[in-house]
């Protein structure tokens, strides 16, 4: 979207046309899923929409690409009506981010929630209020102890939040419930690594421990899942946890259409160039969590890491060079250096590091929610955020379990879309005879 808008406002119309591939009608603010997992935040409020303005001309395509032909240079998409058109192009940027990365673990993908997309974070919700009520109405003690433990797998931020918000949750929502035992109620909280969040550096990243413990979720470092079912969840250690809800936010990878590409790719990123565009390719570019983009400002070969912070800019700067490289002019190489780490805990339970200083408690909470508010697009969302904060935290959450995905499949794969692509041979095969029909 930041690249759309940019080129948008930078080309004229008779300069160039604007498309855009996307599934949903809205930017998601992925930072702030695990708000709306926990009811601190209404779905719609992250959402931002695509239509927000009529100075908006960009013809927009409710779909997934599915492949790319660098060849012939025409994206492969399959539209929400499951039909599938050949869209040409002669420039393309590809911003597809990353899915969530799981691993060769017996009952995983079938049983393991993922926090990547606003229907799980919905769901999520959803799934653990009515574990509340189904611990409420059941009469059998080991029904109930299953249902009332629930286990998060990844202590990056992601996973920290998510365990942090999904707690408060819980917490604040058996209250409601008179017959169901606050302390039955257990949160664990693991990781294969030796420590929380590594990025935070060791002062910081214990301060969100001992956060975290002082609220009772269990933290366990060095340890992660052997195997996953439908009602327990045996940990490497040989733990079996009694469990109904498996979140694994343990790390990312790059969305499946940049393997259609056949290009060459760093752990799964796109190759890029500094400036973003993809080399001896004319007119392909990438950004954000799909693209290894070389980090300039680290130096030493690193390359950015996954986040909003880079995301956002990059679809800034690669706007840029799309429209030098469309007019002749030269593309600037993208540098940005790291603003921090901000972790909301929710309610004043925070710990950040901007700029390098260290922050715990209401001033780290203040600068995370500063941060994520200003990085919003829209004014209506900003306004949505801060109205749905402010009420959060007055009158505080009502549990309403909505239902809509009831009885819905719910696996990784039918929120994330990952067996949707297809593979580089299918792609040429597909449009090389679409071409021939033509
Ligand atoms: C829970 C959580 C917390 C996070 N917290 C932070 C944080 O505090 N700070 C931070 O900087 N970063 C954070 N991140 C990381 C950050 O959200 C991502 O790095 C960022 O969203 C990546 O941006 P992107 O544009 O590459 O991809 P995305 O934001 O994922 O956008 C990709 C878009 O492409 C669409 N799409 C996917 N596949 C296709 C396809 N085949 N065809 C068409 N469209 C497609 C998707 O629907 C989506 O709209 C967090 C991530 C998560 C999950």
């Amino acid at each position: 979207m930041e690249c759309v808008r940019r080129l948008e406002r930078k080309l004229s119309p008779d300069e160039a046309d604007v498309t855009l591939v996307t599934p949903f009608a809205y930017q998601l603010y992925l930072p702030l899923l695990p708000q709306v997992a926990s009811g601190v935040l209404t779905p719609q409020s992250i959402a931002v929409s695509l239509r927000r303005s009529k100075k908006y001309r960009t013809r927009i395509i409710p779909g997934g690409a599915i492949g790319v032909d660098l060849k012939s240079k025409v994206c492969v998409i399959r539209t929400i009506t499951d039909q599938i058109v050949n869209e040409p192009y002669d420039y393309i940027v590809l911003a597809p981010g990353s899915i969530t990365r799981t691993f060769d673990i017996p009952g995983l993908t079938d049983h393991a929630f993922g926090m990547k997309t606003l229907a799980e974070a919905a769901y999520i919700r959803d799934h653990v209020i009515s574990q509340l009520d189904l611990a409420d109405a059941s009469q059998d003690p080991v029904e109930r102890a299953s249902r009332l433990q629930f286990v998060v797998v990844g202590g990056g931020y992601a996973g920290t939040e998510t365990a942090a918000c999904l707690q408060r949750l819980t917490h604040a929502a058996v209250k409601r419930y008179p017959r169901l035992d606050p302390g039955l109620i257990k949160w664990h909280l693991i990781d294969i690594a030796p420590k929380l969040m590594p990025e935070l550096g060791d002062k910081l990243g214990s301060s969100a421990q001992e956060i975290l413990r002082r609220r009772g979720i269990e933290i366990s470092l060095g340890v992660s899942i052997a195997k996953a079912g439908p009602e327990e969840v045996t940990f490497t250690d040989g733990r079996v946890i009694p469990t109904r809800t498996l979140i694994w936010t343990a790390g990312v990878v790059a969305s499946p259409l940049i393997a259609t590409l056949g290009a060459e790719t760093v752990k799964g990123r796109l190759a890029v160039a500094p400036e973003m565009n993809l080399p001896g390719d004319d007119g392909v570019f990438a950004l954000g969590d799909s693209a290894a983009v070389p980090d300039l400002a680290k130096g030493d070969g690193a390359m950015c890491p996954p986040t909003a912070q880079h995301a956002l800019r990059q679809g800034r700067h690669v706007a840029d060079n799309v429209i030098a490289s469309l007019r002749g002019g030269p593309m600037r190489p993208y540098v940005h250096k790291d603003l921090g780490l901000v972790v909301d805990l929710g309610g004043t339970d925070a710990v950040s590091k901007p700029l390098g200083i260290e922050l715990r408690g209401l001033p780290a909470q203040a600068v995370a929610r500063g941060y994520h508010w200003s990085a919003l697009r829209t004014n209506v969302a900003k306004t949505r955020v801060m109205t749905n904060w402010l009420l959060n935290a007055v009158a505080g959450d009502d549990f309403v379990r909505t239902g809509f995905q009831a009885r819905k499949a719910a696996r990784l794969k039918d929120f994330e879309y990952t067996d949707a692509y297809l593979t580089p041979e299918q792609v040429r095969a597909h449009v090389e005879g679409t071409s021939r029909q033509d």
